[in-house]
């Protein structure tokens, strides 16, 4: 039951924010890396989980202090799968939103096989 009544951020690329702070990063579902048209998250959340421990080892590995921001995460996240799947699916919320079901799947679905 309390997985169940978890709520679900869900419009993925979007709303994605700046993802990296100065000592921390927003990472998964904190973040809001959800493949709303699938529903599906989990493999997204430890895509940037791993690139987030890279991106760690890294600083920690070239001295750097705890506070200072882990710019390279950005250059990590942007060229991955992750991140290609999130744009490719962006107008899915949207479109359902905006048009319904029927119409906002089929414009949905243009999009993607166009
Ligand atoms: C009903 C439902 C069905 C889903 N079905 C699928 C599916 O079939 N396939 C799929 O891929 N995805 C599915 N998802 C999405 C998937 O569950 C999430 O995208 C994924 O779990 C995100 O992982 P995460 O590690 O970012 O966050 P989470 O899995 O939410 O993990 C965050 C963890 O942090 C803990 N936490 C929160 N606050 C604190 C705190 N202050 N201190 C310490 N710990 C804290 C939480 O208790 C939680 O354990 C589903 C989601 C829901 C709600």
């Amino acid at each position: 039951m309390a997985y169940g009544a978890r709520a679900i951020t869900r419009d993925g690329f979007n709303s994605l924010p700046k993802m990296t702070y100065p000592g921390g990063l927003l990472i998964g579902c904190n973040a809001g890396t959800l493949n709303f048209s699938k529903i599906k998250g989990t493999h997204t959340a430890m895509k940037s989980g791993m690139l987030a421990g890279e991106a760690v080892f890294e600083a920690i590995a070239e001295g750097n202090e705890g506070g200072s921001e882990l710019n390279s995460f950005s250059g990590k996240f942007k060229p991955s799968w992750a991140y290609d799947e999130l744009f490719r699916s962006r107008n899915f919320g949207v479109s359902m939103h905006k048009f319904g079901l029927a119409l906002g799947g089929a414009f949905y679905f243009v999009g993607q096989y166009n």
